[in-house]
Order: C-alpha cells, then structure tokens, then sequence
C-alpha cells in the first residue's frame, strides 16, 4: 500500500472512532498521528502523557472497533507518546512529566470558565502553580461535589510542569494516598512512601475530607504535611467543606489547613453555565447554538458534572437518530415533555416574579418614579428579561412603561455590574432566575 493509502485508511479510523463515540471524542484527536499500520496493528502517536493516558483509559475499545471496521480486519491498537521536538511544543505541552503523574487532558486553565463563584479559586491555583511555595501555602480550595476542584487542582500540576521543568509533582486523591500508606505498612516499606511524599516539590491531595475518622493517615499525613511545609514545598488540598466543618479531623490538621488560604467555590451562576456549555461543546469539536447551550443552562443548575452529562445526552441522541440538534432535540434528549412548552418565560412571569419579591406593584415599575426602591427592581426586571427571555430591548423597554433602548441597555449592564461585584446581588439574581424558570407561567 502506498503511504498516502495508509493515511487515508488512518483518516477513516479516526473519523470512525469519533462517531462510534462523541463523549469521549475530543478536539486534540485531530492532533493524533499514525506511526505504523501493518501486521495486524496499529501504532498511534500522541502529543503528550496525558493523551496517551486518557486515550488508553478512555478510548482503546472504540478504536479497535473503528480499525476494525475500517480495515475489515482484526486489529491491535496501541497508543504511544511521540517526542515533540523543541520549537514544536505548543503552550500547552508539558516538558517533562513528573513519574507517575496521571492528568485528565480535558482539566487545565484554558479548560476552566471564570465567573464569580470560582473566581478565588481559580486566581489563587494560578498563582501557586507559578510559584511553587511563595505564595499561599496551603492553598485548601472546598466546594459541593460537581464545581471544580479536581479541574483546578489538575489545572495547577499542569501549569506547574509547564512553567517549573522538572519540578516532582504528586497528585492523587486522598483515597489513593491512604490506600498506599496502608499497602506501604503491609509491604514494611514505609522508607519508600515517606520518600515518594516528602520529597515532592507540589503535593497535591483531592478530597482531603476521606482522612476523616482515620486516625493513622491523619498521623501520617500530618507529618508529610510539615515536611513538606518546613522545606517550603508547595501543598494543594481540595475537600467538600471548609477546614474547620470536616468532622472528626484533628484539631492539628484544622489549623495547619487554615495556615494559607482557604477558597470556596460556590455553584455557577447562569452566566458562566452558559459558558461552561460552550466551552465543553467546543473541546469536543462540537458546536452548539446559543439557544440550545442556555436551554442546557437553565435546566441544570446546581452541578457542572451534570451540565457535561446533559451535553453528552443530547450529542448522544443527535448520533444515534442521525438527526441535527434541534432545542427540540434538545428538550426530547433531557426528557422534557416539548408540547406543552412548559418553560416559556414572558416578561410577565418576570415581572410577576419580581414585583411579589420587591413587593410593589406593575403600575410603579411603569411609572416614572424614579426612588432607588423601584429604579432597581425595574433594572432588574430588565436585566432578566434580556437573559431569559428573546425580547429585543425595544420590546424590554416597551413592557416596562415605554423606556427606550439605552435605558435597558444601561440597565442591563448596571445589574449585570452589580451580580459581579456583590455576592448579594448575584444570590438575588439566582434566587429569582430560579422562581421563574422553575415557576408556573404568570396569568396575564
Ligand atoms: P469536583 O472535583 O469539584 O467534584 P470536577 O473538577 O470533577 O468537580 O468538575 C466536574 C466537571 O465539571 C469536570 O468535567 C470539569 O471540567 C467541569 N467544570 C467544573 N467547573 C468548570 C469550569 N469553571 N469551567 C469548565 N469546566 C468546569
Ligand atoms: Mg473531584
């Protein structure tokens, strides 16, 4: 066969791999290179560890199954990371892998939205990952399970690996590192596991509240803590709840915990689920109308882990019937019941929302009054309005006692302004988003 046969046949693979399986197909696999097909196998260059790693732990199955089909014969596939040469590694190519260090490809900063419920964390992984040590140590980053700390934490190994060559990097979960202390004290090797933790320059444990109730691992890892500390090395923990909330963790623990800084993540406001959408449709090579990425925005609210879930339904569907994605498609893939259009919202319902909250009436947010108590829920009324609902600001304005476009315009960003600056605000916003898209639609 000819070289140029062979790539096509390659092409043909890929393409197949990715419609065999869109959840797991990503943007880079366009990146991947064919290093040999012959024999029966297939040898398949990848840009770097951690696609080599997700590719083995994700994609291996399907694209046996697509060579399979494309070639009409068995094939073995085997994934293997090609050297980049210098003056090719982009940006985003680590240079050299800490040993053993497992990274999902998917979790960097570029990966990562900001909005305001992450914005602390997501400033502060940055800033501990350019400098290993210097600035807050620990860093303790805590949120409900689903907002992004195993994404932040992964973020900051990877930019740590980036900017520090040869910098040792540990990540694992807490779970893995209590699992291998005790295999360690089996093994009589605890020589091997203090060396392997107390010498990294970042250690980074994910979900540091499984310590909880284990006495020896607290003990444990409390020293590895203050080795680490003592030679300032870098440490990064994430856990559900804020240090002091964890039950039944040492009281030692606790404060060490609080030494650095210590970052919540709230959930996303609408705004940055929207964005989120945006963005994992495009890793995915996808692309996804706006209308259809705030549908998935207002329909899941509480968990980004969700958010991806409801994304891959729908692409799941779209592959499977063969059919484009539609918001009808859309609301039939999340289980939605499309007749009844259940979830319209009209600026009635906006406003109905609003007016029982702020309790006034319809007639003062028309008026021209102009006091501070109705000026902010008729700016916030107009602020919603543009979000939730298709109305042009004319037709905004024209609900809302005849204001002109640049009203509503200044309006919307004053609010807007506002949600970003004030965590009041923001709660307020959600809070009311929330009653009208969950609501019954307002009788006019
Ligand atoms: P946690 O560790 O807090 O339970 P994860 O880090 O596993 O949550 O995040 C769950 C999913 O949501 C991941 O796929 C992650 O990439 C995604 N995710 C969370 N926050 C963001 C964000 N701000 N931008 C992009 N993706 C996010
Ligand atoms: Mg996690």
């Amino acid at each position: 066969m000819q070289a140029r046969e062979i790539e096509d046949i390659f092409a043909d693979i890929l393409d197949r791999a990715k419609a065999l399986d869109p959840a797991n197909t990503r943007r880079w696999f366009d990146r991947l290179t064919l290093l040999h097909l012959n024999g029966g196998a297939l040898g398949i260059g990848c840009p770097d560890e951690s696609a080599v790693q997700y590719l083995r732990d994700n994609c291996k199955g399907t694209f046996t199954r697509a060579a399979q089909q494309i070639t009409g014969h068995l094939v073995t596939v085997e994934f293997k990371l090609i050297p980049q040469k210098a003056d090719e590694k982009s940006a985003h190519q680590p240079h050299r892998s800490s040993p053993g260090l497992r990274l999902h490809p998917d979790y960097t900063f570029d990966n990562f939205v900001v909005g305001p419920s992450n914005r602390l964390a997501h400033a502060s992984c940055i800033a501990v990952s350019r400098s290993l040590g210097d600035t807050y140590n620990p860093l303790f980053v805590y949120g409900n399970s689903g907002l992004g700390k195993t994404h932040l934490l992964q973020a900051a190994c990877f930019e740590a690996q980036r900017k520090l060559n040869g910098a040792v990097i540990q990540f694992l979960s807490c779970e893995e590192f209590v699992n291998r202390f005790i295999r360690a004290i089996e093994e009589g090797n605890l020589a091997g596991f203090h060396s392997q933790f107390r010498t990294a320059d970042m250690l980074v444990i994910d979900d540091i509240q499984f310590l909880r109730e284990r006495e020896q691992s607290q003990e444990e890892f409390f020293h590895t803590f203050n080795t680490l500390y003592n030679n300032g090395k870098q440490i990064i923990l994430s856990a559900d709840s804020p240090p002091g909330k964890i039950p039944s963790l040492e009281e030692r623990l606790v404060s060490r915990f609080n030494w650095g800084l210590v970052a919540g993540i709230d959930p996303p406001s609408y705004e940055t689920r929207v964005a989120i959408v945006q963005k994992k449709a495009h890793l995915r090579g996808l692309s996804i109308s706006d209308e259809i990425a705030q549908y998935i925005a207002h329909k899941v609210q509480a968990n980004i882990r969700e958010l991806e879930g409801a994304l891959t339904s729908i692409y799941a569907v779209a592959t499977t019937t063969g059919k484009k994605i539609t918001l009808e498609l859309a609301k039939t893939a999340l289980g939605e019941k499309t007749k009844s259009d259940a979830r319209h919202i009209s600026i009635t319902d906006i406003i109905e929302v609003v007016t029982n909250h702020f309790d006034i009436r319809l007639t003062d947010l028309q008026s021209k009054k102009r006091s501070q108590s109705i000026t902010e829920p008729r700016q916030i009324c107009m602020y919603l309005a543009r979000n939730l609902t298709r109305h042009s600001l004319e037709e905004i304005g024209g609900h809302l006692g005849g204001r002109d476009h640049t009203t509503v315009m200044h309006a919307c960003s004053k609010i807007a302004d506002a949600k970003d600056s004030d965590p009041k605000m923001n709660a307020l916003l959600d809070e009311l988003a929330k009653q009208i898209t969950q609501g019954q639609p307002a009788s006019v």
